[in-house]
C-alpha cells in the first residue's frame, strides 16, 4: 500500500465532478484528458493517427456499468469532470460511437479515427500489479508508438501516474503546514496541544496550502451549494435510471409525498419525519449520480449522498444553522477523510464498500458531532463509530452499475451517521476502540476480502440478482 505524506485539503476530498463513479468515471476522465493534454503539449497531437485506451482490473470488469467508457471518450477530447457539460456528455459520446471519429485534447483538436468498440479495450480479468484500477493509453503515428502512459485511479477521483517502474510517480507535497497529521491520534494531539477544535486545525492547514480564509469559506460554501443543487435536481427528476437494470427513481415521488404530508416543507408532525427527509436527500443525490449528473465526490461518487444528506439535515432541522455551520462541518469531515486518504483507502476496488460508504459515514458522523458542539475526542469517537459498523461491507454492485445496493445504502448510512454523531456526543470521548484501530481493521479486512467482493460485480448481490 502506498502512502504519501501530504496534508490533504478538504477541497481534495470534496471535488465537483460527474457521476456515477469517482474511481471509474472521474479518475479515467481525468487520466484520459491528461494523456491527450500531454500529446498537445509535446507537439504530438497533430502527428497522432491512432489512440488506444486499455482499462484493467476493476475498471475493466465494471467499467461498462460505471460509465468508464464515455468518461474516457470525453476525457480524450479534453473534458474534465468538474466542468464537463453533464447534459451534452451523452450526446457527444453517442456521436463518437456513430461517427467513430474523435478530437484530441479539445473540441477543436485534430480529428482522428476512433472506434470505441476496438480502441477502448476493457480487460475483464487482467490487472496491473500496482492497483486494480489501471489504465494504459497509447498514441501511434502509423506503426510507430509516439507515447504510452500508465495511470491508476486510486479512489475519490485521485489519479497517479506510473513512472515506468510498475508503480506510480508519487509527488510529495513539500508545503509545510502547521499541523501535519495522518492519524486520528496525531490530529487529536494537535487539538490538545494547541487547544484547537478540529475545524480550526484544518483551516490553519488550508491557509498554509495557499488559500485565504475567505477563499476557503467561499469554496466550502460553493461545495455545499453544488451538493444542495444536486439534492434539488434529484428531488425534481423522475423516470428510469440508465444502464439496463430499469431501476425507477424514487426521490421525486418521495419528495412529493413528504411535501404533501408536511404542507410546508419540511415541517414535520411525525416525530420520525426528519429521518424520511434524510433518506430522501440521500436517495436524490445517488440517483443523480447514477444518472451521470453533477455530483460532489464525498469522498467518492458511490458514497456521495451521505455527507450532503446529513449536512442538509443539519441545515434544515438544527436551530441556528448558518454558513459557519457548513464550513465547520465540511472542514471536520474533510480532516477525517484526509486521514483515510493518506493512511488507508477510500477505494471500493481496494477494500470494498467499507472504504466508500463506511468512510463517508465516518466523515459525516464526525461533521455532525462537531457542529453539535462535540469536543475533538467526541468527534474522533463519532468518526470511529461511523466506520465500525460498516466493517466488512462488500462492494457488489448489480450489473456493475452504481445503483443496487449503492443508492439505498447511502440512505441507510446517513441514518447511521446521525446515530453515530449523537451517540458520541453523549459520551465523554473515551473509547475502547480508537479511530486509528478501526481504520487499521478496515484495511486488514479489505486485504482479506476476496477480489470478487471488491467492485468486480462477480460476487454477492451482483451474482444473485438476475438481470432482465
Ligand atoms: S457497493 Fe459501495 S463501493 Fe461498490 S459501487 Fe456501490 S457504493 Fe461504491
Amino acid at each position: 500500500m502506498h502512502t504519501w505524506r501530504v496534508a490533504i485539503s478538504s477541497f481534495d476530498m470534496f471535488k465537483i465532478g460527474i457521476g456515477p463513479s469517482s474511481s471509474h468515471t472521474v479518475g479515467p476522465m481525468r487520466a484520459a484528458a491528461t494523456f491527450t493534454g500531454g500529446l498537445v503539449r509535446d507537439g504530438l497531437a497533430q502527428r497522432t493517427t491512432r489512440v488506444q485506451a486499455q482499462l484493467f482490473g476493476s475498471l475493466g470488469a465494471t467499467g461498462h456499468g460505471h460509465g468508464s467508457k464515455p468518461a474516457v471518450v470525453l476525457g480524450l477530447e479534453g473534458a474534465l469532470p468538474e466542468s464537463v457539460d453533464t447534459h451534452q456528455a451523452p450526446v457527444r459520446t453517442a456521436e463518437v460511437e456513430r461517427t467513430r471519429r474523435i478530437r484530441l485534447g479539445s473540441p477543436e483538436g485534430p480529428e482522428i479515427d476512433f472506434d470505441p468498440a476496438e480502441d477502448l479495450v476493457m480487460h475483464r480479468t487482467r490487472r496491473l500489479d500496482f492497483h486494480t484500477n489501471g489504465m494504459v493509453f497509447t498514441a501511434w503515428e502509423g506503426d510507430q508508438v509516439l507515447q504510452e502512459r500508465t495511470f491508476y485511479s486510486i479512489g475519490g477521483g485521485f489519479v497517479l501516474e506510473d513512472d515506468g517502474s510498475g508503480s506510480p510517480r508519487i509527488t510529495r507535497d513539500t508545503t509545510r503546514v502547521p499541523f501535519d497529521y495522518r492519524s486520528g491520534a496525531e490530529l487529536l494531539a494537535h487539538c490538545r496541544d494547541h487547544r484547537l477544535r478540529i475545524p480550526e486545525v484544518q483551516m490553519a492547514n488550508e491557509l498554509a496550502l495557499g488559500r485565504t480564509e475567505q477563499e476557503v469559506r467561499d469554496g466550502l460554501l460553493r461545495i455545499w451549494q453544488v451538493m444542495d443543487g444536486c439534492i434539488a435536481q434529484g428531488c425534481a427528476t423522475s423516470g428510469v435510471l440508465p444502464g439496463g437494470l430499469k431501476v425507477r427513481r424514487r426521490a421525486h415521488r418521495l419528495y412529493l409525498d413528504l411535501t404533501a404530508r408536511s404542507k410546508q416543507p419540511p415541517g414535520p408532525t411525525d416525530p420520525l419525519a426528519a429521518m424520511d427527509w434524510l433518506t430522501l436527500w440521500a436517495l436524490a443525490v445517488n440517483e443523480e449520480n447514477a444518472a451521470g449528473g453533477r455530483v460532489v465526490t464525498a469522498p467518492t461518487n458511490g458514497a456521495a449522498g451521505i455527507i450532503p444528506s446529513v449536512l442538509k439535515y443539519v441545515m434544515t432541522f438544527m436551530p441556528g444553522a448558518c454558513d459557519e455551520t457548513v464550513v465547520d462541518f465540511l472542514l471536520t469531515a474533510g480532516a477525517i477523510g484526509g486521514i483515510y486518504q493518506q493512511s488507508a483507502s477510500i477505494s471500493g476496488a481496494e477494500v470494498g464498500c467499507q472504504g466508500e460508504v463506511g468512510v463517508a459515514g465516518s466523515m459525516a458522523s464526525a461533521g455532525l458531532c462537531q457542529v453539535l458542539g462535540g469536543s475533538p475526542q467526541q468527534v474522533s469517537n463519532a468518526a470511529e463509530i461511523g466506520l465500525e459498523h460498516h466493517l466488512g461491507l462488500t462492494c457488489d454492485p448489480v450489473g456493475g452499475l452504481v445503483q443496487i445496493p449503492c443508492i439505498e445504502r447511502n440512505a441507510m448510512a446517513s441514518v447511521q451517521a446521525i446515530t453515530a454523531g449523537r451517540l458520541a456526543l453523549q459520551g465523554d470521548g473515551q473509547q475502547i476502540v480508537s479511530l486509528d484501530q478501526v481504520i487499521k481493521t478496515m484495511m486488514q479486512t479489505g486485504a482479506d476480502m476476496k477480489t470478487k467482493y471488491k467492485e468486480t460485480a462477480r460476487g454477492g448481490l451482483a451474482v444473485n440478482i438476475v438481470e432482465c
